[in-house]
């Protein structure tokens, strides 16, 4: 997303730039802190000082959209309702009907030029130097030309957006840790906020990646910036909260910043200031920008993140859905490995007895208890109304079995109730495994399910293998 918004940036603040420079007419210094993201608006302020005038006007017809488009820039004190509202109409009429040329306006004098549905303006005050009208035009038609070209520089940029959805949360946060550290040379963590918690997603190279993924206390200073309940500010203490035990003793201070998409806190980062200093200078306009650009991409990629998880993910047990663990299942690197199904014994009869929320906390508490025996890195879903799926990578059908045997004792011991009232759970057991009982990984769903129903039909509360 940045080429383009510098190429933007160039095209129309080059011209600009490059004619305040050159000239060392500026009186005003620049404000160094501008990023591209605010263009066109700097530009026009930087055009309009560089003349000293009272305003710039830009008018344009967007065939693409709704109606026609109109920025202006200028000093309110020293223009009337009125003579603004004359100018406005003055441009627009001078970009209907495609003129160019200079008017004296009661307020100032108008110079403008039109091309192609597009028309600039700068209202000059009274007293300019008509020696200087040349450079104004000068100018004038480069501003058009970048006008002129925005449109396609905007669709660019949304292209770019568009592809910028793909990334991943952990990327955007690694790549603008890694862009603070370099352009700042300061140790940088990045956090993001996600259903209310705030993760660590990028840690700059000097940073300890063991922060990477953790959730940091909801009162650190990091997370309160995060969530918006703090403002950017600079830290002298931890403001990791102690998430992990930092042996490289940091120390110094901390600059905390807010990442924000429009109004909505979606993280911040933490910059520890080497010099103790906060950047300054065109330092600070690149970690802003860095900043800027980042936000939109981490708010994007969590909320793809969302979507991805709310078609995946059972609401009820969390566990994966049946879509969720297929997919799960059909992207495993693993070549070799154990599949339990599993089924619970005569659940209708409890949903006809203790009704349908009760059979709905039994698949809860049942959900709780296979999660609870497995390892990170095994899979879990709930692939039908009463019916839960395991893949164990890498592991044999001996110890896939005795996984399911543990499973199966646990629910069969625990006592579960429905408001007060006993119920006995137990549920009954497939287990396959590749390359013990198919060479082929497409084969275990089968074999899983048939030995499930072996499982059934032995008696219930059992694990079977399959190829018996
Ligand atoms: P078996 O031991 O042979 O598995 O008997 P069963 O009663 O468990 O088997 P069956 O497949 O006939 O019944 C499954 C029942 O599970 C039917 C349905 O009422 C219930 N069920 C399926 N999904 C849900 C759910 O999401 N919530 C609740 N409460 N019940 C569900
Ligand atoms: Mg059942
Ligand atoms: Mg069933």
């Amino acid at each position: 997303m940045r080429e383009p918004l510098a190429l933007l940036f160039l095209v129309i603040g080059a011209g600009v730039l490059g004619w305040v420079v050159g000239r060392r007419r500026a009186r005003h210094p620049l404000n160094s802190g501008v990023a591209p993201h605010l263009l066109p608006d700097p530009a026009l302020e930087w055009l309009r000082r560089a003349h000293r005038a009272i305003g710039v006007w830009v008018s344009e017809l967007n065939p693409g959209e709704e109606g026609p488009r109109a920025e202006r820039i200028l000093e309110p004190e020293r223009l009337s309702i009125s003579q603004i509202v004359a100018v406005d109409r003055r441009l627009e009429r001078a970009r209907d009907q495609e003129q160019s040329g200079a008017e004296r306006m009661d307020g100032g004098m108008l110079v403008f030029h039109s091309q192609a549905g597009a028309a600039v303006g700068l209202l000059l005050p009274e007293k300019f130097e008509a020696g200087g009208l040349g450079t104004v035009e000068d100018d004038l038609r480069r501003l058009l030309e970048g006008v002129r070209r925005r449109p396609h520089f905007v669709a660019l940029t949304q292209a770019h957006s568009q592809e910028a959805s793909l990334e991943s949360v952990g990327s955007v946060g690694l790549r603008l840790a890694y862009q603070l550290e370099r352009s700042l040379d300061a140790q940088v963590v990045v956090a993001a906020v996600e259903n209310g918690n705030v993760r660590v997603i990028g840690v700059s190279g000097r940073g300890d990646r063991r922060l990477l993924d953790s959730l940091l206390p909801l009162h650190s200073e990091l997370a309160r910036v995060a969530l918006g309940t703090s403002e950017s500010h600079v830290s002298s203490t931890d403001p990791l909260g102690g998430v992990v035990a930092d042996r490289r003793h940091r120390g110094g201070s901390v600059l905390l910043l807010p990442l924000k998409k429009d109004l909505k806190s979606v993280g911040a980062v933490a910059i520890w200031l080497a010099t103790g200093r906060e950047p300054s200078g065109s330092t600070r306009a690149e970690m802003m920008e860095a900043i800027y650009n980042a936000a939109p991409r981490i708010d994007r990629a969590l909320e793809a993140d969302r979507h991805k998880r709310a078609a995946s993910i059972d609401p009820l047990t969390g566990l994966h859905n049946r879509r969720g663990f297929e997919e799960a299942f059909t992207l495993i690197t693993a070549r070799e490995g154990a599949l339990v199904y599993s089924d619970l014994d005569r659940f209708k009869n409890l949903n006809d007895t203790l009704g349908h929320p009760a059979g709905d906390a039994a698949l809860v508490h049942f959900a709780r208890i296979i999660r609870e025996q497995i390892r990170t890195g095994d899979v879990a879903g709930r692939i039908g109304g009463e019916e839960f799926a395991v893949w164990l990578p890498e592991t044999g059908l001996e110890l896939g079995a005795r996984i399911a045997e543990r499973i199966r004792l646990k629910l069969a011991t625990t006592p579960w109730d429905w408001q007060g009232r006993p119920w006995p759970l137990s549920a009954s057991f497939g287990v396959a495994a590749c390359p013990e009982t198919s060479r082929s990984l497409d084969n275990l769903p089968a074999q899983a399910d048939s030995a499930l129903y072996l499982a059934k039909r032995g008696g219930r509360n059992r694990v079977e293998r399959a190829g018996r």
